[in-house]
Order: structure tokens, then C-alpha cells, then sequence
């Protein structure tokens, strides 16, 4: 029988897939079959050990997702190691927390430059491959504050909510081209993400109260969303925002 959701010989690209969300995407993609391509800042020596011992191929790129400069090297890098490029998944972003009357402008623009700049033109730069190849893949990593507002990170969630809005332009202009384009709204994950939450005990009582699941996210939580929205099995999913929160947004 075939499986609907093998990605054996498959080739994601996989950005911040050092900790956390991306770390356990990378992973979780790799299982299915994918050969990855993680991207990021700093070396992913325990995601590389990880995907290798699965006998997948693994490739670091060195890149700082604040700025652009790279991001068609990084596509070209992608294309010459591995021969193709099936899956991107836009999973690096960052938070900065400061009250919003005081909030700093290089707190708006390292966040919007790096989960919103980058996250677009990354995508632009992989459609305008998967376009010439025959389709492909984009998973972006949105956020329940791509459906409500948050408190004290307003670049994050003018980020997120760009995020939701880009998924869906994109998702309308690809799907002509076998190009689907989706998102992952992670609810409240344990990572570095969320490390000033769980460290504040109100807030961090607070959030558990109102997951319905009763516990907070694991990163191989989202492995599951990211292998269906990277597989044929959603072939004709387009431009959906796929929450994986333990029913926080049902509550
Ligand atoms: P994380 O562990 O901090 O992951 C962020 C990733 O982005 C890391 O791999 C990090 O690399 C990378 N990164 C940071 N700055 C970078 C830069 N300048 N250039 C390239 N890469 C950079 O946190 P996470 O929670 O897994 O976050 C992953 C994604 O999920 C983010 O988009 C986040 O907004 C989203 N998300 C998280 C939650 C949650 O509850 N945790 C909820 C909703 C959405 P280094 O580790 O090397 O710095």
C-alpha cells in the first residue's frame, strides 16, 4: 500500500531548525523521508546527528534571517548540494517583549525583518523554483497571535498576523502552479520562545489554565501538521492556517 504521507526522496529546507519548533519539524519531516537543509545563525550539531543516524542527508547553512542578503544563495546552495528543493519551511522568528508605549524601533524592525521580510522573500525566492519544477511545499510557522493580540510583543504579533495574511495571498497565486502554500499556528510550546513565560509563574499558570489539553506543547507536537502540509496528502489544502494549540483557540 502506499502511504500518503512518504517523503522519501523528498528535499526541505527548513529554517531555525537548531532548537526547538524547527528542530523538532526537521526531524519530524526527516522521519517521513526528507532529506533537510536547516538554516540558521549557529550550527545544528544535535539536529544533524539526529537526521543523519535516520541515514537522511543533512546540510547546515550559515545565514542571519534578520537581513535578506543571503536568501538566494541559500535557495542556489539548496539546488547544488541536494538537486532539488520539495518543502520550505519559514520556522525562524523571534520575540521582543517590552510594554507598548515604551516599545523601541529596533525591536519592531529585527522582528518584522526576520519572521515577516525574510519569511516572504525566502518564499518568493523557493516559489519562483517550485514554479519551474513542477510545485512544492511552503509551511510557515504562523502563531495564535496571527488570530488575536497578545501583550507586550507588538512587532510579534504584527509579524504573525502578516504571516496569516501572506500564507493566504501566496496560497491564491500558487496553487495554480501545484504550489501549495499553508501554515502552522503553534499554540504555547515549551522552547526558547516561550522561556520568559513559563519562567513567570503568574503568567505561566495563567496560560495552562486555558489550554484545553491541560499541558503545554512539545516541539514533536507539530511534526504531524508539518508531514501532512509537506506531503501529497494535502495537495489540495491551500492557504489554511492549521492550529496545533491543545484547543486553545476553541476555548
Ligand atoms: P526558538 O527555539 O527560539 O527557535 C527560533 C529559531 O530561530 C532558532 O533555531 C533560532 O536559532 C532561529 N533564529 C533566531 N534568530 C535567527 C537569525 N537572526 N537568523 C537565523 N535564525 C535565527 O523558538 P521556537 O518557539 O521554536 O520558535 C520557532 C517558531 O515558532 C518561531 O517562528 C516562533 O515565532 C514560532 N512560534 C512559537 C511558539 C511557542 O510557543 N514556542 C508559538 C507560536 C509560534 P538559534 O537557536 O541558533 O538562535
Amino acid at each position: 500500500m502506499t502511504n500518503i504521507f512518504d517523503l522519501t526522496g523528498k528535499v526541505a529546507l527548513v529554517t531555525g531548525a537548531r532548537t526547538g519548533i524547527g528542530q523538532g519539524i526537521a526531524e519530524g519531516l526527516a522521519e517521513a523521508g526528507c532529506d533537510i537543509i536547516g538554516a540558521g545563525h549557529a550550527p545544528m550539531p544535535e539536529t544533524e546527528k539526529y537526521i543523519k543516524a535516520l541515514g537522511r542527508r543533512f546540510l547546515f547553512y550559515d545565514i542571519d534571517l534578520v537581513k535578506q542578503d543571503k536568501i538566494q544563495d541559500l535557495i542556489n546552495e539548496t539546488i547544488k548540494t541536494f538537486g532539488r528543493l520539495d518543502i520550505l519551511v519559514n520556522n525562524a522568528g523571534i520575540i521582543r517583549r517590552e510594554d507598548v508605549l515604551d516599545f523601541s524601533e529596533s525591536n519592531w524592525d529585527d522582528v518584522i525583518n526576520m519572521n515577516l521580510k525574510s519569511l516572504f522573500f525566502l518564499s518568493q525566492a523557493a516559489g519562483r523554483y517550485m514554479k519551474e519544477h513542477g510545485g512544492g511545499k511552503i509551511i510557515n510557522i504562523a502563531s495564535m497571535l496571527s488570530f488575536q493580540g497578545g501583550i507586550r510583543v507588538v512587532s510579534y504579533t504584527a509579524s504573525k498576523s502578516g504571516v496569516a495574511g501572506i500564507t493566504k495571498l501566496m496560497a491564491n497565486e500558487l496553487a495554480k502552479y501545484n504550489i501549495q502554500v499553508n501554515a502552522i499556528a503553534p499554540g504555547y510550546i515549551d522552547t526558547n520562545n516561550t522561556a520568559a513565560l513559563i519562567a513567570d509563574p503568574k503568567r505561566s499558570a495563567e496560560i495552562l489554565s486555558r489550554i484545553p489539553a491541560d499541558r503545554w506543547g512539545r516541539p514533536e507536537d507539530l511534526k504531524g501538521a508539518a508531514v501532512f502540509l509537506a506531503s501529497r496528502a494535502s495537495d489540495y489544502v491551500n492557504g489554511h492556517i492549521l492550529a496545533v494549540d491543545g484547543g486553545w483557540l476553541a476555548r
